[in-house]
């Protein structure tokens, strides 16, 4: 007997995190959405959880040849065909009357006989005892559940269905190499109905099974650790253990999952929070209409009728834009949208969201896996680049815009294969990135890296040797950039250092003796945000000069200001200086504006400082451009 564990429930639920926690405990594989493997894995090519289309991945081509060989197939499309008309709405009532397929444990059709080598193949292909299968679907369950060979156990979650709701109508980009740019959208009235048809069904049709388990997503995210024991002792693994640390985080490893959410494609710790955008970010009436249409089931499954909008401010500013809304008006909701998550979410979404419009996300990655096909190269070959200096100040412009450019793959601090929690992880997997690589450059931004740059250049082991880019930008710029940002946290840091609290927080690593010096000469009490944010960029920068880089020639100073005044001009030097030819779409993204220097009030210590240096770099940069046109 194979045990399959079956997430059943609707869409929006949290059933790709819940797998891909579940596939971290030894013995147990998370396969991911099984129903869609011939589907959206073999007829339309999208991509496993491992990062290659389904066809290419070792697993799944090894587990679909066992299937092969072990008796008589469908063609893939016939199969998906297949599954697709049983999984229709309208074929409910009937497979709730008991009726159409259940013969218990008997094979009646080909695709039935076909399942029921699967998931042994499954489960001997990746040595398990018990393999999840995230397919969510209740028909599908009750199809699986009567075939040979397989025991099969429910969790059935359920999420209130107002997030759900807000996460159907929220944009989610797909890239998973689907046609579509994005994953189906609905609106409220849609998804309720949905949610109810979905989840009555789930309860009807699996509910009165001995292995069932109802599980609401709300309750999983707030003790992930019980309620993934329950479904450990669900599956007879009682003794396993779930796979938190201490602090409650996970630490995700690429995976197989097949078709889902495209979340299925990340790895790295992460911690479980619960996504509660919608108290704030749903429009009143669409949370009426989501909660009068799913009332009964709603209040069986013990959520609130009326729920609370948190903040007065915040519906009124986050009401949806009305579909025949213009573009400037949709424009400016999208950037107050950001701010607001800018302050509510921290810095993290802001990376995140940072390139706001994932259609331009999208056809960036294919003109990219256009390039590697057409310019096949050896891996490991590839030219490590790092973009460094201080937060706030241009990075992301001069990273947005060599991303433009198919020749590079990019590794931005948001990226969890190269980063934790912003800071680029160990340099084995660093150079294991490079190695891989078909590109001709990886670009990182470890931008809380800047400190140990040399380091990074000199140790981390490539073929073509590495290269570095540090960008600066005037310290009024980035002062008020970083207020608007981050608030008083460099007040805060630079406060923690001088009162000897930096240890182990990279803004305190391979300061100098002159830094700490002039640190530990303030007080913090009475100091500015201002005046903390540029003693900041003193800090940061000055370790440009500290750690000799601007001796070296593979590491070359850029400068924000000058990239705006003159784009053209700045890519041009910063293409000379990786070898790589200039064309135009690498600044399309910059407007030229000139660099406004309004002074701020800075305490005047604090101003010489930044004087003097702003004076260095400019005239080192200046002498780097003279370098290179002589
Ligand atoms: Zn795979």
């Amino acid at each position: 007997m194979t045990t399959v564990l079956y997430i059943a429930g609707t869409g929006r639920s949290g059933s790709t995190v819940l797998a891909a926690v579940l596939g971290e405990v030894e013995g147990v594989f998370a396969a991911g959405e099984v129903r869609y493997l011939w589907q959206r894995g073999l007829v339309e090519g999208r991509l496993c959880g491992c990062g290659v289309p389904v066809a290419e991945c070792p697993l799944w081509s090894a587990v679909l040849a066992t299937v092969d060989a072990s008796g008589p197939t469908l063609p893939p499309a016939a199969m998906a065909e297949v599954l697709r008309r049983g999984g229709r709405v309208r074929h409910l009532p009937r497979a709730l009357a008991g009726q159409g397929r259940h013969l218990g444990g008997s094979v009646a059709t080909p695709v039935e006989a076909a399942l029921s080598r699967l998931y042994p193949a499954i489960a001997a292909a990746t040595a398990s005892r018990v393999v999840v299968d995230s397919s969510k679907l209740p028909s599908y369950a009750h199809l699986i559940a009567g075939l040979p060979g397989i025991d099969l156990r429910v969790v059935h979650l359920i999420r209130d269905p107002r997030g759900a709701a807000h996460s159907w109508s929220s944009r989610k980009a797909l890239a998973d190499g689907a046609r579509r740019p994005h994953m189906e959208q609905m609106g409220p009235l849609k998804s309720a109905a949905l949610w109810d048809v979905w989840n009555l069904a789930a309860a009807r049709l699996l509910g009165g099974r001995r292995r069932y388990l109802r599980l609401r997503y709300e309750d999983f995210v707030a003790d992930p650790a019980a309620a993934v024991r329950r479904i450990l002792s669900l599956v007879g693994m009682d003794g396993a253990r779930p796979p938190f640390d201490a602090g409650g985080a996970v630490n995700l490893s690429p995976n197989h999952m097949v078709a889902g959410n495209p979340d299925r494609l990340r790895s790295g710790p992460i911690q479980l929070r619960v996504d509660a955008r919608w108290r704030s970010a749903m429009p009143a009436r669409d949370r009426w209409v989501v909660s009068a249409v799913s009332a009964p089931l709603l209040v069986a499954y013990g959520y609130p009728f009326r729920t609370r909008t948190a903040g007065g401010l915040e519906s009124t500013v986050l009401d949806r834009v009305p579909v025949n809304q213009g573009g400037a008006a949709r424009f400016a909701r999208r950037v107050r949208r950001h701010l607001h998550w800018a302050r509510s979410e921290g810095v993290g979404r802001l990376v995140e969201e940072d390139e706001l419009n994932p259609a331009t996300k999208l056809r960036v990655a294919l003109e990219k896996r256009r390039w590697r096909r057409a310019h096949p190269r050896p891996a490991g070959t590839a030219m490590p680049v790092y973009v460094v200096g201080l937060q706030r100040s241009g990075t992301n412009m001069l990273t947005r815009g060599l991303d433009r450019a198919p020749e590079f793959e990019v590794h931005s601090e948001n990226d969890r294969v190269a980063f934790d929690r912003f800071l680029l992880r160990s340099d084995q997997t660093v150079a294991r990135i490079i190695a891989r690589s078909r590109h001709r450059f990886v670009l990182f931004k470890p931008l809380c890296d800047s400190h140990r740059v040399d380091a990074l250049l000199d140790h981390v082991p490539s073929r073509t040797p590495g290269r570095a880019i540090w960008v600066y930008r005037d310290v009024d710029g980035r002062v008020r950039s970083a207020l608007s940002k981050f608030g008083r946290n460099n007040l805060l840091v630079l406060a923690d250092i001088a009162a000897g609290r930096g240890a182990g927080t990279w803004q305190a690593q391979r300061l100098p003796a002159a830094a700490m010096k002039e640190i530990s000469g303030f007080d913090y009490r009475t100091m500015t945000p201002e005046t903390a944010a540029a003693l900041f960029w003193w800090v940061r920068n000055s370790l440009y000069f500290e750690l000799g880089l601007d001796r070296r020639p593979d590491v070359m100073l850029a400068s924000y200001d000058d990239l705006l005044s003159d784009p053209r001009a700045g890519m041009r030097a910063i293409c000379s200086f990786l070898g790589l030819a200039f064309r135009p779409e690498l600044v399309a993204h910059i407007a030229p504006r000139a660099a406004k220097r309004a002074g701020l009030d800075l305490d005047p210590r604090v101003r010489q400082l930044c004087d003097q240096l702003q004076d260095r770099l400019d005239t080192t940069l200046r002498a780097q451009r003279q370098g290179r046109a002589a």
